[in-house]
């Protein structure tokens, strides 16, 4: 390889808000068959924000409010996206931020939510796979369930003292640039996977309106390299896309890695190519890129 035309790549590549960390990435990057994409934050914007809430009960429950201020009391303990976006509703729906109770024997439960007591109750806040798992009975509103998750929203239930007493809707908007992106990769001929840690249905729905065919849902995030690693074994060349803590080691497994500059900094040092606005139609130059600095070298 001539040190020019990969200056050339990778000078070209930064003028784009494409890094590439050294010439190996660059000359890589042309001979990928597969792109896995993270969901949350990947292909869609990461800024999740709460649209739905009902209670088992019904509108007629007058616990509604202390429902969502004990939900709002455990997940400020979380770090999860989703978290975030439960506390804020709260404070939307009117229960004070600074006046919210108290929580004993906080619990993150890996892909499944998180946990928590509240005046002596444990709450309990995430998937229906959880609840399952749980014991817990949810039948009163799962055709809700299933409607929300049917138009691409993610579910959380609440549940208190193994009791499920209330069910919350997410939405994660797609960002702009991830339907154009993902059929130009497709065009180009290379296979478009989703990986994300939610549950399928809402998976499926955010596939097919980017136009992603093939779909690994419900991965624990100490199962997106082995992941990478399954379809490395069929014969691919497989690069990585994204953002999270928990894409870090699948970053790392693909033979070519792509972080979202708007993404944590773990996931930034595991890969070889950052786009910098986490604009995904970044991801098809870098490999026109690619070729096009290969076809200089040879
Ligand atoms: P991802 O964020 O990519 O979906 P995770 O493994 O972090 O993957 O989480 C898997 C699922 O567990 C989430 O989609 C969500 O349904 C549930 N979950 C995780 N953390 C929380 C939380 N703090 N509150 C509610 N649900 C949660
Ligand atoms: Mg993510």
């Amino acid at each position: 390889a001539t040190p020019t035309s990969i200056m050339v790549g990778t000078g070209k590549g930064a003028e784009n808000g494409i890094l590439i960390k050294d010439a190996e990435s660059l000359e890589r990057a042309h001979r990928i068959q597969t792109i896995v994409v993270d969901k949350t934050g990947t292909l869609t914007q990461g800024k999740p924000t709460v649209t739905d809430y009902l209670t088992v009960r019904g509108t007629a429950d007058r616990n509604e409010i202390r429902l969502l201020q004990m939900a709002a009391a455990v997940e400020r303990n979380s770090e999860h996206p989703l978290a975030e976006a439960v506390v804020q509703y709260a404070a939307s729906q009117g229960v004070d931020k600074k006046s919210l109770p108290a929580v004993q024997d906080f619990d993150a439960v890996t892909g499944n939510g998180v946990q928590g007591r509240v005046n002596g109750r444990l709450v309990q806040i995430g998937t229906d796979r959880w609840m399952q798992s749980l014991g817990i009975q949810t039948e009163s509103l799962q055709s809700r369930r299933q409607a929300w998750e049917a138009a691409a929203k993610t579910t959380a239930w609440i549940a208190v003292d193994g009791k499920a007493e209330g069910l919350i809707g997410i939405s994660d908007a797609l960002k702009e640039s991830s339907t154009r992106a993902v059929g130009a990769l497709q065009k180009m001929g290379l296979e478009v996977v989703m990986l994300t840690g939610d549950n399928q249905q809402t998976a499926e729905a955010i596939a097919q309106e980017v136009g992603i065919r093939r779909i690994f849902a419900e991965v624990r995030p100490d199962q997106k390299a082995a992941q990478i690693k399954q379809l490395q074994s069929e014969g691919k060349q497989v690069a990585m896309v994204g953002d999270g803590i928990n894409d870090a080691p699948a970053l790392a497994q693909a033979d070519v890695g792509i972080s979202i500059g708007t993404g944590t900094d773990v996931a930034i040092a595991a890969s070889d190519i950052t786009l910098i606005s986490g604009d995904l139609q970044g991801i098809v130059t870098a490999i026109q890129l690619s070729k096009a600095t290969i076809a200089n070298i040879r």
